[in-house]
Formats: structure tokens, C-alpha cells, sequence
């Protein structure tokens, strides 16, 4: 069944009725001065759970699939040409044009960038070095079907297990039989992975896999795997890196109810210049979320940047109640000399130590996980991280500890050699004492909601990686899932943007004019800009504070309300501040925008977590502690025009055309 976008969208204004709309602040403490922002005939954001009409694989998916709009068609030769010129070189400092926008240079956005620059100019936008990003933390590896005696079918059942049933079943088949050939691709493109004594891939067992199929480079997969990529890009002529480029908003039109993605406004955090990207395609490869916790293994780069932007561009976001808490950081107190200095994120203790045998304790040197699991320390992330939770809680401790020492000292130190180094350097040699860990905020299993080619309802606007939701990890992410996903929806969604930029008629030149820049506050002067960003440093933390409090691995209404009630204040509070201290609506600085994307993506998650009135996955409520089938739907956040904070609207004015 192909249900047009107009028809969902009106189906969707039908369900608000019924449907929690989540505090964004009134409208009078907006800004300073009045400005008309525009309403569209999107319904106001509506949390959802996709009713029976909205199927993962019919309804909205389909919606999702590319929507060629009859203007694309029959574009005349000669624009053609002069479209190939204008857009393959660059117009000034201040403007850039590009066939493909890559937003983002980790896995997803660096394996689709090294594709689509066969046949046009791409451009990878990443607001720090290019290394830095979730791939280059990921220790324990990429799974994959690489060994005779597993099965597809044996990966999917594992997926859709941990997933508590809320995977979309198409998704988890296409990852699970396209993932050995991606796989293989990056050994081609130089990635090295580590082989056993046969010759063969060296396959790990993570929790939750009844196999062994992790392909690992020791515990550094990331590492590796972004060092060849990133290699690779190096050598490609058609691709640009714009290091230190941060992406602020999306910019997009409004063309009847087609929303059309046209590129990126970015500020060059080095030289404090905005640099707007105009490009046929866009790919959103941002990552995840993990800073809207204080604790989390994710780099401070992952603060939820896509997903906001992508919200405010009016594009349908899912499943956000599904943050998952690794349950093994270091706890970096627990160490014989703990480090003097806060670090930006956890030092993660890869799932891969507990798949080589160790065992978690409690102080009392018991070990807890059989009483909660007949997988006991092999269950699946959620499971071990809320027994860790429960086992803090009952026993007033801050840590637990997960032992690998009875293995051989050259195992260990041979297939954990990062783990072993960095405890070294705080006093605990890991062959022989166990490992000090507590859980910290790891990944964002909801994210842009996209098709099965990576493709949004925004035309033009395609995802991959961790801040897509392409319905594969449902409400639990399976061990060394993430970086496949990466891979596959990076190679899916080539062909569609290949075509989309072929058929992509506008004058990128016009378009340019469309939007006013974003401006760069240096008039406010230095006083008051540090004044600024010492309350939104403050902020932060609050806002962090209060989803650790009241939205972390065990919630409940009251406290989900709380969240809700309190972060409304405090985005209210802040803009406030800010727009006294004379910053204005436009105004752009990395901290403050940062801030507004931790405030959106906040509330996307409490408001997805209140309307989901079960415990399923990661997703766990003392009101609502059991499954319930009725609601094993995916949550469907809407666009909203009812935007009333500064943190929920773009920047700029949207274009009407
Ligand atoms: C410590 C750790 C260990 C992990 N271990 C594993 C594992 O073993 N196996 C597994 O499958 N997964 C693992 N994961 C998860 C996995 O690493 C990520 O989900 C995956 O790498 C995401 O890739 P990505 O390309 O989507 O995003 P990232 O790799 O996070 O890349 C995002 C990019 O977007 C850029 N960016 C973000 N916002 C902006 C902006 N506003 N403007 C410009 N650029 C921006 C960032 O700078 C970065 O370059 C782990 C994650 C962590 C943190």
C-alpha cells in the first residue's frame, strides 16, 4: 500500500486527538522582538504510538520511499549542463556548492561519501577533527554472518530478540544478508581485522548472539575502521572535508506539503565565519545523543545535532524512548588512583569482556547476574544494565565489578589490550584485580525515521548510522549491530541520492539567496558572550542532571513528568537569559546551538518514553512494568508547527515556494 505523504499527514492531524503533545515553553517568552515564523499544515508535534495504519513495513515506510515529485522530471538538456558547472565548483568562501552534502565523518557518513563521489562533488561537513565520532570508540567490533555454521536467519532471530519484538523484520533481514558483503568491502578498502590461528576472520561472541560473528580489530574496531576510511577519503579528489564545520539547521523549502532539503548552514568554529553548504543531497550522518546524560561513553561531539535539525526541518522522528545504557563504563572511582580530571566521556568496558567469560560482582564479591537472568552476565545490554541498576540502588554502592582475571594473562591482554593499558594507568592491572563499572548513556536506538534506502520524508534528505531509526534495533540494540546498520543503510541509500541528484533541476544559485544567513554574535562583545556561555555551561549540566534523575535506565510517570515540567523551565529560563543579554533569534555560536539540540532531543525522549505505557526493551516504567502487545508499535514523533522555543525552530524563515 503507497499512502502519499499529504494522506499521512492528514492521517496524522486525525490521531492528534488522541495524542500527548509535550510543554515547549510559551509563547511570550519566544524573543525580544516579534517575528512571524511561519505555521504550516504540519500538525502540532504529536508523541505517538504508530497505530495499526502506520506498520513499519507499509504505512509510513512506504511514505518514506523516495517521492519523486513530478517537477523533477523532464529537465532541459542545457540546465543539465550548466547545473554540472555551477554545482561542482565552489562560489565563494561564504557560499559552497556540491552535489552531496555529507554531514558527519564517521562510519555512515564517510562510507557514503567514498560512494556517491563517483559521480559527483561531495562535500563531509564534521564539526571537529574527522576522526573524532562514535566509530572511532567502538571496541568490541561489527557483527556479521561470516562463519558456516551460523545463519541470516540465526542473526535475525538474535536481533529481533534483543529488540523485544519491535524490529521491523524487513530492516533486520536486509542488515543481517547485506552485512558479510560490507564487511568485506572494507577489508578490500584496507581495513585489518584480526584472524585466528586457521587464517580465518577472527570471530568474537558478544551478549545477546548465539554465535560467534564479531569481526574485530582487537578491542580498537573503530579505531581501525575509521583510519582506512578516513584513508581512503583522503585519496578521493571529488570529496572535500570541511573540518570544524559545524551544521546549525538544515535548509529546506516548503513546496505544497513536500518539505525539499536543499543543504546545510555551518559555522567554521576555527575562524567563527558561517559557511552555507548548497547541495542536491543531503546525507544526515551525525550520530547519537549521548550527552543529553553527564555520563556517557559517547565524545562530545555527540549531542544530538542530526536529530534535532532534522526535527525542525519537519522530519518524522521514531523511538526515542530507547536510549541505551551501556552497563559497563569504568567507573573511574573505583580505580586504585582515580583520574584527577573529569573525562568528557566513559571509558567503556567493551560487552566482548563479558563475552570472553568475565563475570560481574557486587562489592560483596557476589556474583548477582543469575539471579536476574538465566543468561546470567550473557543477557542483553538492558537486562544486565538494569540488574547493575537495581543492585546500586538495593545496596547503596557506586559501582559493581566485572572480573576477567581467571582467563590467561596473555588473552586478556591479547584481545583487551586498550582495556588493560588505560586501567594500567590508573593502578589496576586487569589480568589480575577486576574492573570497577557502572552504566553510562551509550546509544540512541530512535532517531530520524527513515525508509529502506536512508531516505526521510524530507525530499532530498537521506540518514544513516545512529541517528537514523530505520526500525533494526527496535527496542534494544543488539551488541555490534550498530556499526552494520552504518554500513548497510550508508550503501542502500547511494542509488537513491545517484538518481535524486540526476533529477535534481533547481538553480542552486537562486536557492542560495533564499534563506538570511545566521549571524556570528561578535557585536554582543566579550563580556557578555562569556557571561552567555558560562549559564549555558551551567544549563547543560542541569539538563543533564535532570535526564539522569528522572529519565535514566528505570522511569516512572511522576519522575518522566518532573523531567518534563523541569526542562520546559529551564529551555524557557534560557532563552530568556539569552535573548536579554541581547542575543537575537539568528544569532549562532557552537555552544548555544549545541544546547538547543541537547534541549530538543531531550524532550523528544521524554515525551516519547510518557506515551509508551509498557516496559519493553530499553524502555522501563515501575507504572507500566510488564509487555504489553497492544503496544508493540513503534512511537512516531510528528512535525510540529506549534514550535514556540528557540531550540524547536530553524533558524531562518522557511521558503514557501
Ligand atoms: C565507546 C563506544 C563503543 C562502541 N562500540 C561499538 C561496537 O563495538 N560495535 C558497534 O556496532 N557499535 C559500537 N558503538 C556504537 C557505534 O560506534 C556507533 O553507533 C556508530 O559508530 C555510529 O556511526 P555514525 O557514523 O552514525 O556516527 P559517528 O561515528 O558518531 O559520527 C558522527 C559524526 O557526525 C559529526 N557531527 C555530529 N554533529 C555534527 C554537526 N552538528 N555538524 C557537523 N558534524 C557533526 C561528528 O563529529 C562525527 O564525525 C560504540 C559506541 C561507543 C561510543
Amino acid at each position: 500500500m503507497f499512502v502519499p505523504l499529504c494522506q499521512a499527514l492528514v492521517v496524522a492531524s486525525a490521531i492528534i486527538k488522541m495524542a500527548t503533545s509535550i510543554a515547549s515553553g510559551s509563547a511570550h517568552l519566544q524573543f525580544r522582538e516579534t517575528r512571524c515564523w511561519r505555521q504550516t499544515s504540519f500538525s502540532p508535534l504529536v508523541s505517538q504510538r504508530c497505530s495499526n495504519k502506520f506498520p513499519w513495513s507499509d504505512g509510513l515506510s512506504n511514505n518514506l520511499k523516495i517521492k519523486k515529485s513530478h517537477h523533477h522530471h523532464q529537465i532541459p538538456e542545457t540546465q543539465r549542463l550548466f547545473q554540472t558547472v555551477v554545482t561542482s565548483c565552489m562560489k565563494n568562501e561564504s557560499t559552497k556548492y556540491f552535489d552531496f552534502a555529507v554531514i558527519g565523518s564517521g562510519v555512515a557518513g564517510l562510507r557514503y561519501a567514498l560512494e556517491v563521489a563517483k559521480h559527483g562533488s561531495v562535500a563531509v561537513i564534521t564539526k571537529a577533527e574527522p576522526h573524532e565520532s562514535n566509530t572511532n570508540y567502538a571496541q568490541g567490533g561489527v557483527s556479521a554472518v561470516l562463519c558456516p555454521s551460523d545463519s541470516v536467519e540465526s542473526h535475525m532471530q538474535d536481533t529481533i530478540v534483543a529488540g523485544a519484538y519491535l524490529c521491523d523484520e524487513e530492516t533486520v533481514r536486509v542488515v543481517c544478508t547485506e552485512g558479510p558483503e560490507r564487511i568485506r568491502e572494507l577489508i578490500a578498502m584496507g581495513a585489518s581485522f584480526d584472524h585466528g590461528e586457521d587464517g580465518n576472520l577472527h570471530l568474537a561472541r558478544e551478549g545477546g548472539h548465539s554465535h560467534h560473528r564479531i569481526v574485530h580489530a582487537a578491542d580498537m574496531t573503530g579505531r581501525e575502521i575509521e583510519r582506512a576510511l578516513l584513508k581512503a577519503i583522503e585519496n578521493d579528489p571529488n570529496i572535500s572535508v570541511f573540518k570544524h564545520h559545524f551544521a546549525i539547521d538544515l535548509l529546506t523549502s516548503q513546496d505544497g506539503l513536500d518539505m525539499i532539503c536543499h543543504g546545510v548552514d555551518t559555522i567554521n568554529t576555527e575562524t567563527q565565519k558561517v559557511v552555507r553548504f548548497i547541495s542536491k543531497v543531503t546525507l544526515l550522518a551525525s550520530g547519537g545523543a549521548g550527552h543529553i546524560y553527564p555520563s556517557t561513553t559517547n565524545p562530545p561531539v555527540a549531542t544530538g545535532d542530526g536529530i534535532a535539525m532534522a526535527h525542525r526541518a519537519q522530519a518524522v522522528i521514531s523511538n526515542m524512548e530507547f536510549v541505551q545504557f551501556h552497563p559497563t563504563a569504568l567507573a573511574d572511582e573505583g580505580l586504585p588512583i582515580p583520574p584527577t580530571k573529569s573525562r568528557d566521556n566513559s571509558f567503556l568496558i567493551t560487552e566482548a569482556v563479558r563475552g570472553d567469560g568475565g563475570i560481574l560482582y557486587n562489592l560483596d564479591m557476589e556474583r548477582f547476574m543469575p539471579m536476574y537472568d538465566e543468561r546470567a552476565e550473557l543477557a542483553p545490554r538492558d537486562v544486565v544494565a538494569r540488574s547493575i541498576d537495581d543492585q546500586l540502588k538495593k545496596r547503596n554502592d557506586k559501582y559493581v565489578l566485572l572480573d576477567i582475571s581467571h582467563r590467561s594473562r596473555d588473552q586478556i591482554l591479547s584481545h583487551f589490550p586498550n582495556i588493560a593499558a588505560e586501567c594500567l594507568k590508573y593502578g589496576l592491572d586487569i589480568t589480575r584485580h577486576p574492573i570497577p563499572v557502572v552504566p553510562a548513556a551509550h546509544y540512541m536506538c530512535g532517531g530520524v525515521k527513515a525508509g529502506l534506502q536512508g531516505e526521510t520524508n524530507v525530499l532530498g534528505l537521506y540518514v544513516a548510522g545512529e541517528v537514523a531509526c530505520t526500525g533494526l534495533h527496535g527496542a534494544n540494540r543488539l551488541a555490534s549491530n550498530s556499526l552494520l546498520e552504518a554500513l548497510v543503510f550508508a550503501q542502500r541509500a547511494v542509488n537513491p541520492s545517484i538518481q535524486h541528484m540526476k533529477e535534481s533541476y533547481t538553480d542552486h544559485q537562486t536557492v542560495s539567496q533564499w534563506w538570511d544567513p545566521p549571524v556570528v554574535p561578535m557585536q554582543l562583545g566579550s563580556t557578555i558572550l562569556t557571561k552567555i556561555l558560562k549559564r549555558t555551561k551551567q544549563v547543560r549540566n542541569e539538563l543533564q542532571s535532570i535526564m539522569w534523575a528522572y529519565v535514566g535506565i528505570v522511569r516512572s510517570t511522576t519522575w518522566l513528568k518532573t523531567a518534563e515540567r523541569r526542562i520546559g523551565e529551564l529551555e524557557l529560563e534560557w532563552e530568556a537569559y539569552l535573548f536579554q543579554q541581547g542575543w537575537e533569534p539568528t544569532m549562532v555560536g557552537l555552544e548555544a546551538c549545541e544546547m538547543r539540540n541537547l534541549f530538543c532531543c531531550a524532550k523528544l525522549v521524554v515525551s516519547s518514553a510518557l506515551t509508551r505505557h509498557e516496559s519493553r526493551g530499553l524502555h522501563y516504567t515501575i507504572d507500566f512494568p510488564h509487555v504489553d502487545e497492544e503496544s508493540r508499535l513503534p512511537t512516531i514523533i510528528f512535525p510540529c508547527s506549534m514550535n514556540t522555543t528557540w531550540s524547536s525552530r530553524q533558524l531562518h524563515k522557511q521558503q514557501i515556494c
